[in-house]
């Protein structure tokens, strides 16, 4: 069996002094997809914000327990060492691509700097990866998509285009926070098969934030189910499906239509 890549133990957070994440834990293997389901307000995006140490200091304290990458404690670790992992060998999705594309900036120069964050390319080798990166998330007419800007884009291709930047480095982890959410269904499904075919052919590990129990049927292999900021249940995926042990999931899996 493989090591965990990420591992996250007791971890709390709070912001003032509310407590929002208390003693949250799961590890995530190489490849493997591990999906954080709640209601809002649940402590989902807190969670995946800590381990990349992106919540919103000084209102927020910083997290307490630990986060392993490799082995390596990532809470407390120095500043430069979580730029390098930023971006690199773990990327960020978001629910709304508009919030993180720069609507001043073209496809290609929003990808372009992507790609050189954190290593040098040529000209002829930045034009072959944006080409090859509009290929992996499926944008067909990629010469024509690179020049438009994100208010050219229909919503789908939006997030396509996020997808793309977030895999420009091919990181080991993609934390998604609810990629899908502000999506139709067509479409939500379309970039869920595509997260995971780009799972298998990188062996790209995903933390999937979503609050729809039929997305974490079908894609994950684990679950941690929150609920205020308690982990309720953590389960591989199949067995939190055939025998619910908290009465919370029960109930949750009772009112999914
Ligand atoms: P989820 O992603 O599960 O919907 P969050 O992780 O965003 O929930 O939030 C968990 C709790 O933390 C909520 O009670 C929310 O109000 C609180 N919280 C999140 N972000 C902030 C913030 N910037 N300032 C204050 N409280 C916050
Ligand atoms: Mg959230």
């Amino acid at each position: 069996m493989s090591q965990p890549l990420l591992q996250v133990s007791n971890l709390h957070v709070n912001f003032a002094d509310k407590q929002v994440v208390c003693g949250v834990e799961f590890s995530l293997k190489p490849g493997q997809c591990l999906a954080l389901v709640g209601e809002s307000g649940s402590g989902k995006s807190v969670t995946a914000l800590s381990i990349l140490q992106l919540l919103p200091y000084p209102h927020a304290q910083h997290p307490k327990g630990s986060i392993l990458y490799q082995g390596q404690e990532l809470l407390g670790a120095a500043p430069g060492d979580l730029r390098q992992l930023r971006g690199n060998r773990i990327s960020m999705i978001f629910q709304e691509p508009m919030t993180s594309l720069n609507p001043l900036h073209t496809v290609e120069k929003q990808l372009t700097e992507s790609l050189l964050l954190h290593r040098k390319l040529n000209r002829q080798q930045i034009q072959q990866r944006l080409l090859e990166l509009l290929d992996l998330v499926g944008i067909p007419q990629p010469e024509r998509r690179l020049r438009q800007y994100p208010h050219e884009l229909s919503g789908g291709l939006r997030q396509r285009v996020m997808i793309a930047m977030a895999l420009a480095n091919e990181p080991e982890l993609l934390i998604a926070d609810e990629p899908t959410t502000a999506l139709d269904v067509t479409i939500q499904k379309q970039i869920l098969e595509l997260l995971t075919e780009l799972r298998q052919r990188l062996n790209m590990a995903i933390l999937l934030i979503t609050h729809d129990l039929n997305v974490v049927r079908r894609y994950a292999d684990q679950v941690c189910v929150l609920y205020q900021g308690q982990q309720i249940e953590y389960q591989e995926c199949a067995k939190l499906f055939a025998q619910p042990q908290a009465q919370y999931t029960r109930d949750l899996l009772a009112a999914e239509p």
